[in-house]
């Protein structure tokens, strides 16, 4: 269920065998939102749609989308990857029970609380929402994957996060997505899973699908990918993958096709690269 990068730009190779984020600044305070049962709170859900058509007028209204450091970049391992330290990825997943709500251009699995945590070199961000986009946002020399996931957290200091694992198809159904209510995602913006009480083991999708998610992680400085496009993302791209069946990738490219921002420039930026790590 899992792959490494280096079988990544194999399947990527020409001649070879063998891609916000959405974010609340409310969403969580100190105390998290869930009420003491527990129990998640209503599901309200929030419909923005992005014109995915017309990415160039992102930046009316939006001037950071036009900015010099933005998202989603290609990445060339051969040519402008900087092998050197990544930051130190640190994951505290448990089991949380989430909201999956269609909020008019992703399917989104939102958590009420912070028992979600990953530290960065020392800093400790919670885990707000993860979501997907179809193809990827994030290339590799040119060439989209057929899914990418994306994990967004805040810190207390409201920096935000982004873990990208991109997904490709493969021959089985993938357990932990299945697992994640996914042949339930609701399909018409607005819609909230009925289900309030989808819980999912989200330490089993670092530890068990991922082999622990930290080996070959490539890092830069990026931006969310939707509107407003604020710069103050740090982005790490998972070297592991996840294949997903052809059916359960048709289960979302149904729903949403084509909700990926075009690759931006590089410009002045450098994407750290450390193969060693983890190992
Ligand atoms: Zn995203």
């Amino acid at each position: 269920m899992r792959g490494s990068i280096a079988i990544f730009l194999c399947l990527v190779a020409v001649g070879c065998t063998s891609n916000e984020e959405e974010f609340d600044t409310g969403f969580l305070d100190d105390t998290g939102d869930t009420d003491d049962t527990g129990e998640l709170e209503e599901c309200e859900v929030n419909v923005v749609a992005f014109d995915y058509g017309d990415q160039a007028a992102w930046v009316n209204g939006n001037p950071d989308c036009g900015g010099s450091s933005q998202s989603p970049i290609d990445l060339q391992p051969e040519t402008n990857f900087f092998e050197g330290e990544t930051p130190v990825l640190a994951f505290a997943y448990t089991t949380s029970a989430l909201h999956v709500i269609n909020n008019g251009h992703s399917i989104e699995y939102e958590i009420d609380d912070a028992s979600n945590t990953l530290t960065v070199d020392g800093t400790d961000y919670a885990l707000l929402q993860f979501h997907f986009h179809s193809p990827s946002e994030h290339t590799v020399d040119g060439q989209n994957a057929a899914m990418e996931m994306h994990l967004v957290h805040k810190s207390q200091s409201d920096a935000l996060a982004v873990v990208s694992i991109l997904i490709f198809p493969g021959e089985a159904e993938q357990p932990w997505i299945a697992s994640a209510s996914w042949d339930e995602i609701p399909a018409q913006a607005g819609e909230c899973l009925e289900d309030e009480e989808t819980v999912l083991d989200m330490d089993d999708l670092i530890n068990g699908q991922l082999g622990g998610g930290t080996k070959d992680v490539v890092h830069y400085n990026g931006s969310l990918t939707t509107p407003p496009c604020s710069e103050d993302v740090e982005w790490f791209i998972l070297g592991e993958y996840m294949l997903l069946s052809s059916e359960q990738i048709a289960t979302f490219s149904d729903i949403y096709s084509g909700n990926n921002r075009e690759v931006q420039a590089l410009n002045d930026r450098t994407i750290f690269y450390d193969e060693s790590y983890g190992n």
